[in-house]
């Protein structure tokens, strides 16, 4: 029996419309830059994030790497939430890499407001780290795959760049984001200098995520992306895959939306389990098991006896991420397989 996977929407597996591009793909050295499907991919990439260019970078990681390098100064600070991707499941590259510290803010629900950004801007004086940039996450992954309203954004935007900040927008799933509030990706994106966004989660290619911003920004990220052993050479092969997706799934994402709600609502349900599914308004479903009085790996390890994958995100919390591979059934199924772990 194949495994109803609810781990991350990165388990997706290439389409047949993605394997046959993949075959077909034209190719040349990209290191070169004469790839003409990578540059296919970053001339269709710019133009969907409403950007002047946009580079193909192996993960999402790399991405959000080389734009706070390009974004920053060494020693400088970071302002993001506190559970933020690139605070806790980046291995510290804003350090590592950019010598930048983050100065994090507690959320509700992941979607900074510019009041609280606005608060912990550090003047210039002989004792802070200079503010240089502002990370948002949209969807925010561990909040439950949350939307930033887009008036927020521009609130943010607007009152970083007049203090003479940067803004980055981690859009690893901005798709999901577009989905659930049926604003083009250009627009979520518009107000902030660079945008990344995963191509290898939701939308189904194997791997790769793009950077867009200014032209200059990408052909200096060039360099980056050499520098962390990003210079991939026939890598059109990936591309392609890329060029379906962001063709082929951003329509199929409001099912994946539909299917999170469907499983929020049966959570809900089961006793021991918290969440509000009114809050579920992408893929992602995170949801509080501690009242079932069983850890979160003592569940993960019974629903892996029925088939189901599913995992501890922390000490009581669990998340189920829906994708194309996922379907209502599924979803049916595997919410049975819950009620049975918890309850047996
Ligand atoms: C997955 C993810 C990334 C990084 O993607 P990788 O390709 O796994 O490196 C960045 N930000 C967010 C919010 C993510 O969910």
């Amino acid at each position: 029996m194949k495994a109803i996977d609810l781990r991350s929407d990165t388990v997706t597996k290439p389409t047949p419309a993605m394997r046959r591009a993949m075959m077909e793909a034209e190719v040349g050295d990209d290191v070169y830059g004469e790839d003409p499907t990578v540059n296919r991919l970053e001339r269709r990439a710019a133009e969907i994030a409403g950007k002047e260019a946009a580079l193909f970078v192996p993960t999402g990681t790399m991405g959000n790497t080389i734009a706070v390098k390009l974004l920053t100064e060494h020693g400088q600070e970071v302002i993001c939430d506190s559970r933020a991707h690139l605070l806790d499941y980046e291995l510290s590259m804003v350090a590592w890499f950019s010598g930048c510290v983050v100065r994090a803010i507690p959320t509700a629900d992941g979607i900074l407001s510019w009041d609280e950004v606005r608060r912990q801007i550090r003047a210039v004086n002989p004792y802070s780290a200079p503010t240089g940039l502002v990370a948002i996450e949209n969807t925010h992954n561990m909040h439950g795959g949350t939307v930033y309203p887009i008036q927020t954004i521009r609130e943010i935007c607007d009152g970083a760049h007049e203090r003479g900040l940067k803004v980055h927008m981690d859009g690893a799933r901005i798709f999901n984001a577009a989905a659930a509030t049926g604003l083009p990706v250009s627009e979520i994106a518009a107000a902030a200098d660079t945008v990344m966004f995963c191509l290898s989660k939701a939308l189904g290619a194997p791997a790769g995520s793009m950077l867009a911003g200014p032209a200059a920004l990408m052909a200096k990220g060039r360099l980056y992306r050499k520098r962390l052993g990003g210079g991939m050479r026939q890598v059109g092969v990936l591309a392609a895959a890329g060029l379906v997706a962001l063709e082929e799934t951003p329509a199929l994402l409001a099912q994946d939306h539909a299917n999170a709600r469907f499983l929020a609502e049966g959570l809900a349900r089961i006793p021991g389990i918290a969440i509000d599914p009114g809050k579920v308004a992408t893929n992602i479903v995170v949801f509080d098991v501690a009242a079932t009085n069983l850890a979160p790996v003592e569940i993960s390890a019974r629903l892996k006896q029925s088939g189901v994958l599913l995992n501890p995100i922390n000490e009581r919390q669990m998340r189920a991420v829906t994708h194309y591979d996922v379907a209502r059934a599924a979803c049916q199924q595997a919410l049975e397989a819950l009620a049975e772990a918890v309850t047996r």
